[in-house]
């Protein structure tokens, strides 16, 4: 299945260039407070399922550009990130960072606050005229049940679903979770794809473009840490809740970006979507 959030808060399921309204299903809708439809819909996925299929075979569809798309991560309770997940990004990172530079296995995960995400046709806000901000694609995986101390043999399990993210990032010296946390800076989208349609997410090539221009293409095979590894790691560490979002590194070909660009991103079998970038005003 291929979730998605549009309009005003409503959630609806891909049905190929058309949008199925499962708003009523999963008590999705304007005004929530806290906007837990989402979390809930992926808390009680089995239960809802066989609706969710009927809805799709019998319910009629809006066209999809006729929707104003959302990110399909909703009020996750946390962003967890992955840093220099990809060997060739190391490379490319080190005339950029004082001293030495390791890998994940030496840095662990982060953290991004879930305010930074936005959605398809967004605009990212550059905080700073003068400092570099850099564009990263990544392959989010989004937990389906509560997970503490998953071995990495049983970590496939917890996994709902995929999606796309661009990991935005200032350049510099504050901790990462500042430099990552600003509105807007976690583009998410353009759909959410349950896991059945993507059995092996070690495959998937992620490409980003800046105004047409090809700035990323790696493919996700190339992680140092996998998506299990993953898993197993962050729950080590705190309890992984359905709908939290895991980002799972970039590979190589992060740059600059600049008021007016226009950047798109494509993850293999989860689509493609653009955000645009202007300096924030204050
Ligand atoms: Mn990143």
């Amino acid at each position: 299945m291929r979730f998605v959030v549009y309009d005003d808060s409503r959630l609806g399921l891909l049905r190929d260039e058309s949008v199925v309204d499962v708003s009523d299903l999963a008590g999705a809708g304007a005004g929530e407070w806290p906007p837990v439809f989402l979390l809930r819909a992926i808390a009680g996925f089995g239960r809802l399922r066989p609706r969710l299929d009927e809805a799709l075979r019998s319910r009629q569809g809006v066209p999809l550009d006729r929707v104003r798309l959302q990110a399909p991560v909703v009020f996750p309770t946390k962003v967890i990130a992955a840093p220099v997940n990809y060997r060739a990004h190391i490379e490319e990172m080190r005339p950029l960072v004082k001293g030495e530079l390791h890998a994940i296995e030496k840095y662990g995960v982060f953290l991004k606050a879930p305010s930074s995400i936005v959605g398809p046709g967004a605009t990212v806000e550059l905080p700073f005229p003068d400092r570099r901000t850099d564009h990263e694609v990544e392959l989010g995986v989004v937990i389906g049940k509560a997970a503490r101390d998953v071995p990495e043999a049983a970590a496939m399990d917890y996994v709902f679903g995929y999606t796309g993210v661009m990991d935005i990032t200032v350049r510099g010296d504050e901790d990462r979770s500042t430099r990552k946390s600003f509105d807007s800076f976690t583009p998410v989208g353009p759909v959410l794809v349950t896991a059945d349609e993507i059995p092996d997410p070690h495959g998937l090539q992620l490409q980003l473009w800046v105004n047409g221009e090809q700035r990323q293409n790696g493919n996700t095979r190339n992680m140092i840490w996998n998506v299990p590894r993953l898993i197993d790691y962050a729950s080590h560490v705190m309890t992984l809740y359905p709908g939290d979002l895991l980002s799972t590194g970039t590979p190589e070909g992060v740059g600059p970006l600049k008021p007016g660009d226009e950047v798109t991103l494509e993850v293999e079998r989860i689509g493609r979507m653009s955000v645009r970038v202007e300096l924030r005003k204050r």
